[in-house]
């Protein structure tokens, strides 16, 4: 079912990494730039993440013993420095997410350039390390991102969804580890519902998450697979779900032969094998399109 599986470290049947994007109000600020000031209970709702759950997660990750990936916007790590230390103390990748959450696909390549600057000095100044992992915000990386990327050193992209496998992106000035993910992984379909963000899901129980969730893993784990998830503090770090995603850790512990691991050590890994000759990646050249595809130039318009 899966083709060309990446080998695991130890003989493990499939690599996991749990991410969290703790994008705080960043996201309000940007949908709302000039009344966001007054929308304070969707303020609040998304507070939640760095003033309560993060600690909570952190918490729990420490009581299991794994090490989690936490993707978070400069802006959030200089406005939430205390959440920040505790994503740190815990041990826990701190990887790029954009400045503000701006989107990086409807930028001109300075402007691009700039922000993904920001928000690397902005996690290189709260961690004393340049972040090697990147997500695009809202998914929307750019036909740009990957030459930034690669300009500013990075090992890995995590924003594209084109693959079982990790892989390589690659453009003439070199390629990336992209370690895919998928929506069924993120945690707003399941549970985000707020106008003020317009998203306006039905709200599903915890457990049937969980089961959209573990369906992935267990196909992972029967075919070699990677399970890479993008859940968020203020929405997964509630406390009934987060019941959940322990019950999934323990659950994954349970059944054996599972690596545990940040997007940093599945980049380097995935690499390592690249370089040694023992592994061939899929390569996905960007970007797919320059411009308008030919077969559908601007002056046809479709009858009816
Ligand atoms: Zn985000």
């Amino acid at each position: 079912m899966i083709k060309n599986p990446v080998p695991w470290p130890n003989g493990a049947r499939c690599a996991v990494t749990f991410t969290w994007d703790m994008d705080a109000d960043s996201i309000l600020h940007l949908a709302h730039p000039n009344d966001a000031s007054t929308r304070i209970s969707t303020n609040s709702m998304l507070k939640y993440g760095p003033l309560i759950a993060v600690e909570r997660i952190v918490g729990m990750l420490d009581e299991l013993g794994i090490k989690n990936t936490f993707f978070v916007p400069g802006w959030c790590v200089e406005r939430y420095p205390q959440a920040v230390k505790m994503i740190l103390q815990g041990g826990h990748e701190l990887a790029h997410h954009g400045y503000l959450h701006e989107y990086p696909n409807m930028m001109t390549r300075d402007q691009e350039v700039y922000w993904t600057k920001r928000g690397v000095d902005s996690l290189a100044t709260a961690s004393g390390k340049k972040p090697v992992g990147y997500r695009a915000p809202w998914y929307r990386f750019s036909k740009h991102s990957l030459e930034i990327l690669l300009d500013e050193g990075f090992t890995y992209d995590c924003s594209l969804m084109g693959d079982d496998n990790p892989h390589l992106i690659r453009c003439p000035k070199g390629d990336l580890v992209e370690l895919p993910g998928s929506i069924q992984l993120d945690d707003w379909p399941q549970y985000v519902h707020n106008p003020d963000v317009d998203y306006m899901m039905s709200i599903v129980p915890p457990r049937v998450a969980k089961e959209v969730y573990m369906a992935e893993f267990e196909a992972k784990w029967q075919y070699k697979g990677f399970w890479v998830n993008c859940f968020h503090p203020f929405v997964s770090g509630q406390v009934a779900r987060l019941m959940a995603v322990k019950e999934m850790i323990i659950e994954m512990k349970a059944k054996g032969g599972v690596w545990f691991a940040t997007g940093e050590q599945v980049a380097a890994h995935t690499r390592g094998l690249i370089e040694a000759g023992t592994y061939q990646p899929r390569i996905d050249d960007l970007p797919y399109y320059d411009a308008r595809i030919p077969e559908f130039p601007e002056s046809y318009m479709p009858a009816g």
